[in-house]
């Protein structure tokens, strides 16, 4: 038993069953907090192809062009701000596109929103020259320029309730076999999930966009229609028991992105469209045919793997979605205008 498990089998003990949203906190924050798991027990976007980073640092770009050409007096410091920024690989492969933008770098600065210490410590890698500012939630974010906010795989790791229906909600117990599901009694009578987290961070971040202007970018996964029963374990690249080994596998569920946009007024919402819709209209298709000009053919159908990875339906270009929030007076953002 790691000492995680110790503290939650101690808690049930005293406690009795606990809340889903409440192991799953205590859960992640132990896994991230602990290791870098991107490439070994999960792999996402920007970790697959340099694409990714790049459309959505051109994404960035057009946006702020547009938005100071609109309004010159937006021609002032702005800050990117990264929610959960894994190895930093997402900001490092947009910000190489950024610095070729006449005045975005100068006027730009990074500020990254994660918890854990052995991803901020790659990210200050990935991100060497930089300078970025590090901080534990949005609440310490600048309040004192726009935010263009960028969020990949961010929310889908916040904790999630799930009401089954019948009056009982998801919990977890421990007895003489270990941790296991359980129910604890709810009012709410109908089944589903709910990330009470992501929608107080979406209604803050909502509250900062519309006082300092911007917009935000989140990516992830979820289908269209609300989620139900879509807790997931990763170990290993395998789906593994959410309740078995607390803190040792990564913890993942459907992003309700209706909902999300529900607690986003009063900004406009564009999408959710689907991820290789998407990256389609951004381009990384004529990107992906330049930089495999050239190229050795082993490289090339690397090159060639990673874009289909992106964007075929049956791989990310479906299930994952792409939904941006934009504040009063800004453009309508690339890959929405459709
Ligand atoms: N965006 C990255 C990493 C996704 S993994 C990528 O696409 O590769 C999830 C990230 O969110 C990790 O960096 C993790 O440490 C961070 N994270 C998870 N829960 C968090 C929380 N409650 N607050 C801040 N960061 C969190």
């Amino acid at each position: 038993m790691n000492e995680l498990a110790e503290s939650l089998a101690a808690r049930i003990a005293a406690e009795g069953p606990m809340r889903l949203d409440h192991w799953m906190a205590a859960c992640n924050a132990h896994y991230y907090a602990t290791r870098d798991p991107l490439g070994r027990d999960f792999t996402t976007a920007p970790e697959v192809s340099q694409l990714f980073g790049e459309m959505i640092g051109g994404w960035i770009g057009d946006l702020w062009q547009r938005a100071i050409d609109h309004n010159p007096l937006l021609l002032k410091p702005v800050t990117l701000v990264e929610l959960g920024p894994g190895r930093g690989t997402l900001l490092a492969d947009a910000l190489r596109v950024l610095a070729r933008l006449s005045g975005f770098t100068s006027q730009c600065r990074l500020a990254l929103v994660e918890t854990s210490p052995v991803l901020r410590a790659a990210q200050a890698r990935a991100l060497a020259g930089w300078a970025p500012s590090w901080h534990d939630s949005p609440d310490t974010l600048p309040r004192d320029t726009p935010l263009l906010i960028i969020a990949n795989e961010f929310f889908d790791a916040l904790p999630i309730r799930q009401f089954l229906g019948h009056g009982l909600e998801r919990a977890v117990g421990h007895g003489p076999q270990g941790f296991a599901a359980t129910t604890l009694p709810t009012p709410e009578t109908e089944p589903h999930e709910r990330c009470e987290a992501a929608e107080a961070m979406v209604t803050a971040l909502a509250a900062r966009l519309q006082a300092q202007g911007g917009a935000a970018l989140v990516i992830d996964y979820g289908a269209t229609e609300a989620p139900i029963n879509t807790l997931q374990a990763l170990r290993g690249g395998q789906p593994a028991d959410p309740y078995a080994d607390p803190g040792e596998a990564d913890l993942t569920a459907h992003v309700d992105f209706a909902r999300l946009a529900d607690v986003a007024v009063p900004l406009t919402v564009h999408g959710p469209v689907p991820q290789g819709r998407f990256l389609a209209a951004l381009g990384i298709h004529s990107r992906a045919a330049a930089l495999s000009r050239g190229k050795p053919s082993d490289i090339a159908a690397s090159i060639n793997a990673g874009l289909a990875r992106l964007t075929a339906p049956a791989q990310m270009g479906a299930l994952f979605k792409a939904m941006a929030l934009t504040a009063p007076g800004w453009p309508i953002p690339a890959g929405f205008d459709q």
